[in-house]
């Protein structure tokens, strides 16, 4: 049966992203103001529920507070303290964030805060007892204990949503694993298993077609008495593969083979045109979305078959493709 691009809308504001509370702009840093992203606020906020959380407020240490940042003391390992008392909060950090990432599993995916020592991912300063910068990075108390309690959640510092490549990567994950966790909710059948994986396709050929190969092959011995345990593995074998970037090469393959579900339903003067806009693409002329809003055109005006193609053509809504700064 055809499907029109309409019946692809996502459910808005059914997708729960965890978001580091001062990206929202409430007043909750330790100066007594906010890091608002109006990326979030204002644009991705229309598609999906926040969930804000502060760990360093949650805590209870209130606002404004004193500024905290990661000590390597050696053999007590590395603690939070406080930047002019040298109070130790590590231990009221640590059991907030596990108590609080135990509340999250229902999320699609997390915002959060570079470089804080609660909530940066990765790359958070680590000083020494003298005062100096270590050469040890890591993530903050928080984050951490999130990407241990959830490795295939789609996690990102809002500052890296900047980067196109990036934010288009971010969004994508999020909105697989939202549909993902609707389809576990539902109940997931070998039959459902297969259709999702079927519907990302392209999108993971883009990524890295000898893992979709790969992926696919793993699957087909999926069948009802191992469907849980196959469905549990399959998550983040298919998230580290969204996770690889995409190539242009790869893409190009992937329009290509779209281009042959199409073929059929075009004149060819629309054929002409498809093959140079993805032949500009292929030789860096043009960027990707050129091609791309080509063929949902083409798509929107012919219809199609395969599902897949609607998958790689809209992963997203569209209006989070609009090339906003966070
Ligand atoms: S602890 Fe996290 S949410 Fe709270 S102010 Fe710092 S970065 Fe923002």
């Amino acid at each position: 049966m055809n499907q029109t691009v309409e019946q692809w809308d996502f459910p808005q504001r059914d997708i729960q992203i965890g978001i580091s509370q001062c990206l929202l702009g409430d007043k909750v840093r330790f100066d007594g103001g906010h890091k608002q992203s109006r990326f979030c606020t204002d644009t991705l906020g229309q598609f999906v529920n926040f969930v804000p959380v502060c760990p360093e407020m949650g805590t209870g240490m209130g606002t404004p507070r004193e500024a905290i940042r990661l000590v390597d003391r050696e053999e007590l390992g590395v603690r939070v303290e406080g930047n002019r008392t040298g109070d130790d909060y590590t231990e009221a950090l640590t059991q907030f964030s596990e108590r609080a990432v135990e509340r999250l599993p229902h999320l699609g995916g997390y915002i959060l805060l570079g470089k804080s020592p609660s909530c940066g991912m990765e790359r958070v300063k680590v000083y020494r007892t003298n005062g100096h910068l270590s050469d040890v990075r890591r993530s903050g108390v928080f984050a951490e204990k999130l990407l241990e309690r959830y490795p295939s959640l789609p996690v990102e510092e809002v500052g890296r949503l900047n980067d196109p490549i990036l934010r288009e990567s971010f969004l994508t994950r999020v909105f697989a694993y939202s549909t993902w966790q609707q389809i576990q909710q539902e109940g997931m059948t070998p039959g459902k298993l297969i259709e999702f994986h079927t519907q990302y396709k392209p999108i993971l050929m883009a990524h890295n077609q000898q893992g979709y190969r790969d992926l696919g092959a793993w699957l087909a011995g999926v069948d009802k008495e191992n469907i849980e345990q196959k469905a549990e593995q399959y998550l983040p074998k298919f998230m580290a593969i969204l996770k690889q970037p995409a190539s242009r090469k790869n893409h190009t393959n992937v329009l290509m083979h779209m281009q042959g579900y199409l073929k059929r339903f075009l004149a060819s003067r629309e054929r002409r045109l498809l093959s140079q806009t993805i032949d500009q693409y292929r030789t860096g002329a043009l960027p990707l979305i050129a091609p791309l809003v080509l063929m949902r055109h083409l798509f929107q005006v012919h219809g199609c078959d395969y599902s897949g193609n609607y998958r790689y053509l809209f992963p997203y809504p569209e209006p989070l493709a609009i090339n906003e700064q966070p």
